[in-house]
């Protein structure tokens, strides 16, 4: 009520993103004010075409430009092994390993009881479909080695047992409760290294 409308708009836009409270709102709002015009333009068709020009691979439910998305396109991967992860981020982080050759399984989430979040909420559908496919001899569960993420493992492992397929969860190199897409790399090719079967 302090600020002209289209401020304020833009101000409440903010606080709607994680890890922003109305002070820093108001100050990227008034730091957009100073921008120059076409700065603006190409920010807001940015936040557009996030939102238009992307949407999941069919096969692996990473977020893509292109169907399949360009890994799942890639023939030069190994099918053998499916390396899975919660989101897109996370799959950036295995990719910047170079550490595997395989191809990956997006959940778009994690199994949550107290969020609510079941395992009809998270594309575990999508990765039943996938198990068809003889070439795949083994699953990397990549979660994040927090509680949700850990659920989430061990509900996969049970759920795929009976597909005789090698199931493994990457080692506890990661700090517990952490984010996986914030581990730095060596840490994430320890893990990936020191994978133990669970089933
Ligand atoms: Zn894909």
């Amino acid at each position: 009520m302090y600020y002209p409308e289209p401020i304020a708009k833009l101000i409440d836009a903010f606080t709607h993103l994680p890890g922003i409270g109305p002070k820093t709102a108001a100050r990227l709002a008034f730091h957009v004010l100073r921008m120059k015009d076409d700065d603006v333009v190409d920010f807001a068709k940015a936040l557009v075409s996030v939102k238009r020009n992307l949407h999941y691979c069919s096969i692996c439910c990473n977020i893509t430009d292109t169907d399949p998305c360009r890994i799942c396109q890639d023939k030069s991967r190994d099918p053998s092994t499916i390396c899975v992860v919660q989101e897109s981020r996370d799959l950036v982080a295995m990719e910047r390993t170079k550490e595997f050759d395989g191809y990956y399984h997006v959940l778009q989430g994690a199994i949550s009881p107290m969020e609510g979040i079941g395992p009809e909420e998270i594309r575990l559908k999508e990765l039943l479909n996938r198990l068809g496919d003889e070439r795949v001899k083994e699953l990397i569960l990549a979660t994040n080695p927090n509680i949700e993420g850990e659920a989430t493992a061990m509900y996969i492992s049970r759920l795929i047992k009976p597909f005789g397929i090698r199931v493994t969860r990457i080692a506890h190199g990661l700090p517990v409760g952490g984010d996986l897409e914030y581990a730095d790399e060596v840490t994430l090719s320890k893990a990936l290294e020191g994978r133990r079967e669970i089933n």
